[in-house]
């Protein structure tokens, strides 16, 4: 790893962009957990353009992480030492694709930077029904992606038609959901891949009965989940077979743990709180304390749904 790599130094490729640079950017204020260290520095590039250009001129060894809403990730307590992406100030743009009045499809283009219940809302006001599950997740399209994101029985792969990629040297390439190998919460695609846009089919219907079943939605994750705290959702994937990982987390007597000002919640085990000011050294201490007394009561291996943010990157995929 080249250590010497400077963003504001000697850097004609970002000069010539004329993008502001931000510097030592608190990331604990842009994640749902709240916490974690700054980014030594953070991009957020105006155009799909900018974007192809940053990254075919990225310097080698300059750490980049892609950033959504942070809602699904828990950040290092020193920090991330490169260069965060984030897309959601610009990269922002829905549009409502013209066809055919009597078409009972209708598809709906969105920038990745595109807030999730957003995508949801904008659906519901054009009558438009398959995004209700969406109004509830927080995040950005992208970061949806990135996690198939889902509830109540569907998920985003469900009204993907298909997505805008770039490579790792800005390349752009359009996927069709087939080819993004979506599983339950993951996708196939590279992890230094970059979403930019997707197409969304969603079926006409009444906006009254949408946004009835939203508000139904949306009353349920009230009643199931703690939103008083900070947490980033689930922090377990569910194992494949048998019981789901809130239940292994209460069978082995861990509702309400704490590690610090981490804590288990009462309310819905898989999610774990930042009671304030909780440190990722303490949620990281807490969920491996789960994953151990999980793995030695059932021989079961909870994987993270959430993703680790270390100080050069992803630790976990
Ligand atoms: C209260 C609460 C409730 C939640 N409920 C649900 C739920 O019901 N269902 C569910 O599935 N999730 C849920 N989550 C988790 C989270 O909201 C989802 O995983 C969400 O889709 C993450 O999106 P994000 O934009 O915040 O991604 P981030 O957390 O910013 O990033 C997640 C991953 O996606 C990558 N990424 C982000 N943008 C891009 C991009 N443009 N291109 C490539 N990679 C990208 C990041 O690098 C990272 O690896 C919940 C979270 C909270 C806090």
């Amino acid at each position: 790893m080249d250590r010497k790599v400077d963003l504001t130094r000697n850097n004609t490729w970002i000069a010539s962009l004329k993008l502001p640079i931000l510097e030592q950017v608190s990331l604990a204020g842009r994640t749902t957990w709240k916490i974690g260290g700054p980014a030594r520095w953070l991009l957020q590039p105006r155009s799909i353009t900018e974007l192809q250009q940053l990254l075919a001129h990225w310097p080698d060894g300059l750490p980049r992480l892609i950033l959504g809403g942070g809602s699904n990730l828990l950040v290092d307590d020193n920090g991330f030492t490169g260069v965060v992406l984030e897309l959601r100030r610009y990269l922002n743009r829905l549009e409502l694709l013209s066809g055919h009045p009597d078409d009972e499809i209708v598809q709906i283009r969105a920038d990745a930077g595109v807030d999730t219940r957003s995508l949801a809302h904008f659906a519901r006001q054009n009558g438009l029904s398959g995004a209700e599950f969406l109004g509830g997740i927080p995040g950005t399209v992208g970061g949806a992606l990135r996690m198939n994101a889902g509830a109540y029985g569907s998920d985003i792969q469900a009204l993907l038609s298909s997505c805008e990629v770039l490579d790792t040297q800005g390349q752009r390439h359009t996927l069709t959901v087939a080819e993004m190998g979506m599983g339950y919460r993951s996708c196939g695609i590279a992890q230094d891949w970059l979403f930019v846009s997707a197409l969304f089919s969603l079926r006409r219907d009444d906006p009254q009965r949408i946004r009835e079943r939203m508000r139904s939605l949306n009353r349920q994750r009230r009643e199931a989940q703690p939103l008083r705290y900070p947490s980033a959702g689930s922090t377990f994937k569910n194992p494949p077979m048998g019981a789901k990982a809130w239940q292994w987390i209460e069978r082995v007597g861990m509702r309400g743990a704490r590690e610090g000002q981490a804590q288990v919640s009462e309310q819905h085990c898989n999610f774990l709180l930042n009671l304030g000011g909780a440190q990722a050294s303490e949620m990281r201490r807490l969920i491996e304390h789960i994953r151990s007394r999980v793995w030695q009561s059932g021989s079961v291996e909870l994987a993270l749904e959430v993703k680790i943010v270390g100080s050069e990157g992803l630790l976990s995929d």
